[in-house]
């Protein structure tokens, strides 16, 4: 497949106004700069790396804004109000309403997440069933596996539940092991100890503690509106980056927040002005080539050999014509109505598809 179109090129994202691209089976094959004849035309189009959603638990679609107002323990914690709402909640009902999140997520160009699956295999079993037949990429993360992880791409731990972690990994290299931990104090240093592969929310991270992600390599997750809405803090980005740590984005319990990464930078971006702030750019990556980094999708970069999931943006709707700094207003003015095809594994759904699901 050949396609002219304008995209968002390599690691720097650059703009190219006139551009072609080249997919071959699930793989962009080359990217050049100009159109070429014979090429599908999408010139009015933007090509952009497809969203990679970091952090979810869609789970909890199934009692959305049920937990409005309270603190993260309350929330979500060992005793929570979610735990009880899942005792209420019918099965089918959970799995209709998680199947709910994932067309919403792939309507909005996210071509990729990652979930942290709560109750064992059968919740894996039940995440399968609600994605089935959806082209967006799942990767699941159990917990309470009995050791037993062929059903999943790893673990999806709270900080109690770390003892989950096998002790030898030498013979898992494929799995990953992701930890909750950072809305409390003293947690980041703790689930350092187990040396996961992925953190997620750190907002109590101290420099000792970014000194040590750095070394062991571990990549983080922020989930900003998560952490805002919780009273959690606001996770030290900046300085993540700054200390070369791998910084990815996540929209976190579909309970409290949207599955939007649109909303989700935007608010990243903006906060982020209130202390030391980041560019629109590092953001944008947060939201695409860092997930995709951290998750090993192969994805997140638009150049060859990487994995053809692209988001087809359409630049000229209203809310984004006239616009002077390409990466701003993807990060401030984009939404999911700008999208108006994706690509995955080198599959093209078009939006009108996306909404006979
Ligand atoms: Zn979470």
């Amino acid at each position: 497949m050949l396609i002219n179109c304008q995209l968002l090129a390599g690691e720097k994202m650059e703009h190219l106004q006139e551009a072609h691209m080249g997919v071959e089976g699930s793989e962009i094959a080359y990217v050049g700069d100009g159109f070429v004849s014979g090429a599908e035309d999408l010139r009015d189009l933007l090509a952009v790396p497809g969203l990679v959603n970091a952090h979810t638990h869609i789970g909890d679609s199934f009692a959305k804004d049920a937990c409005t107002g309270l603190r993260v323990h309350e929330a979500v914690g060992k005793n929570g109000r979610k735990w009880k709402l899942y005792e209420t909640g019918g099965r089918e009902e959970i799995i209709a309403a998680m199947r709910d999140s994932a067309i919403d997520m792939l309507s909005s160009g996210i071509t990729a997440y990652a979930d942290f699956r709560e109750g064992g295999h059968e919740g894996l079993k039940d995440l399968r069933t609600a994605t089935k037949d959806l082209p967006i990429r799942t990767v699941a993360l159990g917990r309470d596996l009995g050791g037993r992880l062929e059903d999943c791409q790893g673990l999806g731990l709270n900080l109690y539940q770390i003892d989950q972690i096998p002790k030898d990994r030498k013979d898992l290299r494929d799995i990953l092991i992701a930890v909750h931990a950072g809305e409390g104090a003293c947690e980041v240093e703790a689930a350092l100890k187990a040396s996961p592969d992925i953190i997620v929310h750190y907002t109590t991270g101290t420099e000792e503690d970014i000194r040590k992600t750095t070394r062991k390599k571990i990549s983080v997750v922020v989930c900003p509106r998560s952490n805002a809405s919780l009273k959690a803090g606001f996770p030290p980005v900046r300085k993540l980056l700054d200390a070369g740590v791998n910084v990815a984005l996540g929209t976190d319990n579909v309970m409290i927040n949207s599955p939007d990464m649109w909303r989700e930078m935007e608010f990243l971006y903006k906060a982020s002005q209130l202390f030391e702030g980041l560019t629109p750019l590092e953001v944008f990556k947060a939201a695409s080539i860092n997930g995709g980094r951290a998750f090993r999708t192969n994805s997140g970069v638009l150049k060859k050999g990487r994995t053809a999931d692209i988001t087809f943006l359409d630049i000229n709707a209203p809310n984004m014509r006239g616009c002077r700094d390409i990466h701003a207003g993807l990060v401030t003015r984009c939404h999911a109505g700008n999208v108006k095809k994706t690509m995955i594994e080198g599959r093209v759904i078009d939006k009108g598809l996306v909404h006979i699901y």
